[in-house]
Formats: C-alpha cells, structure tokens, sequence
C-alpha cells in the first residue's frame, strides 16, 4: 500500500486558513467574557458552545479508548459523509466505489459534491467480496464506502474482506458501523493505528436511543481528523446536544440494557415473521432491524399503513426486490405489527 493523506487531500483544503472563533483564541480560566459579542443574560444558552467538544470527546474517549485527538464529531454521522467529500474528493473529477444495497446517504452526499460513486453489488448473500470492490478502483477514486453491520441488509461484513480492501486501497476506507453495538464482530476502532486510511463512523442514533440530538462520530488518524475540524462550521454540536450526551454517556449501563432487550426482541421477532406465509425469506440479522423478503412486499406495506404501522418498503433496491426492512420496536410494538401482519395474511389480496 502506498497511500499519502497529503496526496488524495484537495489543493485548496491543503491551503485553507481556517476560521478563528473567539473561543478558539482564547481557552484558559476566566471569568468575564467580553470576547464573542455574547448577550451577558440567559445564561447558558447565551454562551457559544465549545468548538472542540473537548468534555465530550474525553468522555467518548474513556468509553472508546482511543485519543481525543482521533475522534471528530459532527452534526449527525451525515456531516462527517459530506466533510470528507469536500476535503478529498474534487468535484466533476474524482470518484468513490460504495457497496451495494447500501444506506443511501453516501450516494446523496456524492451528487451533492458533484463526484460520481461506483456502486458494487454484495454477493447474493449479501457477503463482501473485496476483490470486487478493487477491482472497480481507478486512479480517480479517492474513497470506498463499506458499511458493517450493512444497512438495510442487516448483517456484518466479513472482517479479512474489509481488511483485504484497507491494505489493497491508496484512499480512504470509509467505515459505517451506526449498527456496531447490535453486532458480535467487534469494531475496527482498535485497528486504527494499523490503517493510516481507515475512517469509522459510529452514532450516538441508535443503540443510544439519541437519534434527536444529532451526534455523530467520525475516528481516524488525528492527521484525518485535523482536516475535518479546520474545515466543519465552528460551532457545529450545539449546547443542548453536547449536554444530553455527556449526561447520557455517564451511564453506559441503559445502552447496554437496551441493547440486550432489542436483541432478545429481534430474536422473537424473527422467529414470529417465520411463521407468516407472507415470509419468503429472513435475512440473519447483526442490526436492529430485520429485513425479509415476502409475497409482495408494496401491497403489505400499504396494508401495514392502513393500520398505522409503518416499516421501510426496500423492494426498489438493488438485490432487495420484495423485500421490508423492519426496525425492532418494544415487545407491545413488535406484537402488534406481527397480529397485523396475520391479519393482512388472511385478508388482504397479495398478489404483486
Ligand atoms: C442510521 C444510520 C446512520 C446514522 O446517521 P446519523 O446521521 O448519525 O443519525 C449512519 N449510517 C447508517 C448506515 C445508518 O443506517
């Protein structure tokens, strides 16, 4: 491998002066502030926020075990995507490789920043074929876009694939493990030090139960890391978010807690959907949700809406033809989409 951060990041990023907020030229201990043109009253919300996110990220830190230096946050995990867009890739010029199904935001990201993406398709399994991935590579590709475990088709990519795409790529590998806290494969987070191209992106939306905040994590190499803060907005996670979150990370107990009762529930699930006739095939699950092809998959989601259920209808996406993607809910919610769906077995008309 040879890859050089200095070479796939953008001339004009290289040279960029970013922009200096008062709080980033002064941060020691004071008590009077006269420095931001801040209304002295309603404290705090009259005080801008702190651009570096340094309470969070040392909390994250303990949490993640890495350096706060290698974490980014951002407004959500869709920041990060569109940041390392604009750092990397030149519009109208370079390209990115991303496996397909996959979640869609990378793609809206890409056309956003005007940079066509190269989708490859998983195997029929849904399994990643690295050599594939590779293949599609030109010298104008400056990212791959992996997502473990994979959204919507739930399960986790092999690691030695992944692995083989990180030693064979001179650009970034972009990671997306939103689901990794659902998943018995462990992170690559760990690895970081091993793959001078690696980017993970983790979220505090699902197993934190945080989806309303807006927090979003990008871990790399601290030189990656470097380029997404001198080019994000500086006050990119407001007051409210980097509160509710250090509050919630306090207590890594009720993740984990809930974690496990989703787990238990997907089981259940699972295992309901089976029995329906409407059930062609369950997809083995590494996520929070279970996608499932059926009989007809359109007519069903319509059906579910007249109830006022509501699951993702994902049969336009490649390899996903009839098929549902179905979030794991409570046991009350979960139970009464299964009495439904028994239902619309019995009384709907299902043909495609
Ligand atoms: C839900 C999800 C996210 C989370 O995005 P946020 O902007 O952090 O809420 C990221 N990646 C994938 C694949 C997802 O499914």
């Amino acid at each position: 491998m040879n890859f050089s951060l200095q070479y796939i990041t953008r001339k004009n990023i290289r040279s960029l002066q970013p922009y200096s907020s008062a709080r980033d030229e002064f941060t020691g201990e004071a008590s009077v502030f006269l420095d931001a043109n801040e209304n002295p009253f309603n404290a705090p919300f009259n005080r801008y926020p702190d651009p570096r996110q340094l309470e969070l990220k040392n909390q994250l830190c303990k949490l993640k075990k890495i350096s706060t230096e290698s974490i980014f946050l951002g407004n959500g995990s869709d920041e990060p995507i569109d940041l390392l867009f604009r750092a990397f890739c030149e519009p109208a010029c370079d390209n990115v490789v991303a496996i397909s199904p996959t979640y869609g935001m990378y793609r809206v990201a890409a056309d956003i920043n005007n940079i066509s993406y190269h989708e490859v398709l998983l195997e029929e399994d849904f399994s990643l074929n690295a050599r594939k991935i590779l293949a599609a590579t030109d010298v104008s590709t400056k990212m791959i876009f992996l997502c473990s475990p994979n959204n919507p088709t739930g399960n986790a990519l092999e690691q030695t694939e992944i692995v083989t795409i990180l030693q064979n790529f001179n650009g970034l590998v972009v990671l997306d493990e939103a689901y990794i806290d659902f998943c018995p494969e462990k992170s690559l987070l760990n690895n970081l030090d091993l793959y001078p191209n690696l980017v993970i992106l983790q979220t505090l939306s699902k197993a934190w139960g945080l989806a309303g905040i807006r927090l979003g994590m990008a871990f790399a190499s601290s030189e990656i890391i470097s380029i997404l803060n001198k080019i994000k907005y500086p006050y990119n996670i407001n007051l409210l978010t980097q509160h509710k979150a250090l509050e919630m990370l306090q207590t890594e107990t009720t993740k984990n807690d809930w974690v496990e009762t989703i787990l238990e529930q997907r089981e259940i699930l699972a295992t309901e959907l089976a029995k329906l006739s409407m059930t062609i095939q369950l997809y083995p699950s590494d996520a929070n949700f279970i996608l499932v092809k059926t009989t007809a998959a359109k007519a069903i989601y319509n059906a579910l809406v007249d109830r006022q259920i509501i699951v993702r209808d994902r049969s336009k996406v490649s390899l996903c033809g009839e098929c549902l993607r179905i979030t794991v809910g409570k046991a009350e919610e979960n139970s009464l989409l299964i009495i439904a769906l028994e239902e619309i077995g019995r009384f709907e008309n299902l043909k495609i």
